[in-house]
């Protein structure tokens, strides 16, 4: 969304170089507002005009766009985020993969007919919550952006959508994509500026009867304190700190190769980073050996280059708050066994602490940067227990070749998502989100939809 023209501007700057990549308007509460009266002007008209067959060709519509923009939408992302461009690729494809799927749902989600003792019929309908507030991190923007839009979109919402203040440039390319697509002024609209200004204005607003916020577990309270003020709905991905559950019958190489990629993908700015990792006390010297040679071998480099696989971290800012952390890791005894070097803008090399405890800040919160931790275990019994140490439960890994072992721990760590001899969390077609302060309700799968929609009772009597 464009503002009136005496908006100041918010510089965007590239996390490679520290340069000014663009700028984009910093939008206030009257921006927000109106962006919201459009939004609900066309859920009453337009939009709800449109059938649930020719709602399903839109949002294909938008899919092929963004297939034929992946490359520009990657190179912007890589460029706005840091991100290796192999992983923005990955990104961009999740996001015309996510409206393809959800645009398959537009005409198969519907109520039911309900035996009831009294004389009539009682029918239940599945309805539009009305206009959505979507609010995304900036660590994950155009993928985040698309399994919230998408779902909201597909059961007849409409979204206004606040990018994190450092990223916005993919989501509002998509809105662009989305309105060539054929979706009406209003469906889908983005409102840029600082979370404490155009986000604090989105959650307050009357006329938004939902929000989906993905973010840090502090800013989702404040959320959800203020979304109680008039019975808003809410759904909340937060942060992180799982756990990656290594036992000594493992598959060992595939075990080292993922303790590396599910900890430090995206620089470890990933809510579902493993960056507790537990091995079993029979295997831990020999792992955590190989663990610290293969940090030290991560191709760390410019978001660009095919080869890179960790980029820069998204603001020099940031790195300063991952370095603090660092610190406190010394300071409190752990040994760092590798990395802590800061280059450039905004890169740092990944770290590898042994020696830990679980009383430690650096085994408690959450860094959001490449910083694991790794601590022998005895038994399957000390290993949950440590895993559920925390007061996160988003995500976490377990590596064994016994199907029983691997199913007991499964079930008792208390996570929204685990994964078995794999480091892969998200899949679009089931449900994604966290127990604990991790969140509150699921994104994706056909579990998404509930959260965009209202159930509706209508009574017939017959008599
Ligand atoms: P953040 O909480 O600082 O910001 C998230 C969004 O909220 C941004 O758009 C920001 O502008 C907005 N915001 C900030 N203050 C606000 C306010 N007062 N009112 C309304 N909106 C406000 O988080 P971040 O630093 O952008 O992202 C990192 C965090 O996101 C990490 O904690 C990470 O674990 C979490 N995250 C969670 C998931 C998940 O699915 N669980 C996924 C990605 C990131």
């Amino acid at each position: 969304m464009q503002n009136g023209g005496d908006v100041p501007d918010f510089q965007i700057i590239e996390p490679a170089t520290g340069s000014v990549l663009t700028s984009v308007p910093e939008l206030a509460a009257e921006d927000v507002d109106r962006a919201v009266q459009s939004a609900a002007r066309t859920f009453r008209g337009e939009w709800r005009r449109i059938n649930t067959r020719d709602r399903a060709r839109i949002m294909l519509r938008l899919s092929q766009l963004i297939r034929d923009h992946a490359e520009e939408l990657a190179q912007l992302e890589s460029r706005n985020v840091g991100k290796p461009i192999r992983d923005s690729r990955d990104e961009v494809a999740l996001a015309a993969n996510c409206f393809e799927y959800y645009a398959g749902t537009t005409n198969k989600i519907g109520g039911q007919t309900i035996p009831v003792a009294a004389p009539g019929v009682l029918m239940s309908f599945r309805e539009p919550v009305g206009v959505c507030g979507i609010i995304v991190p900036w660590n994950f923007p155009i993928a985040i952006t698309s399994w919230k839009t998408a779902p909201a979109l597909a059961m007849g919402n409409t979204v206004v959508l606040k990018p994190a203040e450092q990223t916005p440039l993919t989501a509002m390319r998509l809105a662009e994509l989305a309105r060539e697509a054929g979706m009406p002024e209003g469906v889908f609209t983005v409102v840029t500026g600082a979370g404490s200004a155009a986000g604090n204005a989105l959650v307050r607003h009357p006329l938004v009867r939902k929000i989906a916020f993905t973010g840090s577990t502090e800013v989702g309270m404040n959320v959800m304190r203020l979304a109680a003020e008039d019975i808003k709905r809410v759904s909340l991905e937060l942060g992180g700190k799982s756990a990656n559950v290594i036992f000594d019958d493992c598959d060992f190489d595939r075990a080292v190769a993922s303790a590396v990629s599910s900890s430090l993908g995206n620089a470890g700015q990933d809510c579902c980073a493993r960056s507790r990792i537990f091995v079993q006390q029979s295997l831990f010297d020999r792992f955590s050996s190989a663990l610290v040679g293969a940090f030290a071998k991560v191709k760390v480099g410019e978001p660009l280059a095919e080869e890179t696989e960790m980029g820069p971290l998204v603001t020099a800012a940031h790195r300063g708050r991952v370095m603090t952390y660092i610190e406190q890791g010394r300071d409190q005894g752990a040994t760092l066994a590798c990395g802590g070097e800061a280059t450039g803008h905004a890169y740092l090399s990944p770290v590898v602490f042994l020696d830990v405890k679980p009383e430690m800040s650096i085994m408690r919160e959450e860094i959001f940067g490449p910083v694991v931790t790794a601590m022998p275990f005895r038994d399957e019994a000390e290993a949950i227990a440590l895993a559920n140490d925390s007061t996160y439960g988003l995500s976490g890994s377990i590596w064994t070749r016994d199907a029983g072992r691997a199913m007991r721990v499964a079930r008792a760590i208390e996570t929204g998502n685990i994964s078995i001899n794999s480091g892969s969390s998200v899949h679009l077609e089931g449900p994604f989100g966290g127990v604990k302060r991790s969140g509150i309700g699921r994104e994706l799968g056909l579990q998404a939809l509930d959260s965009y929609t209202e159930w509706k009772s209508v009574y017939l009597d017959v008599t």
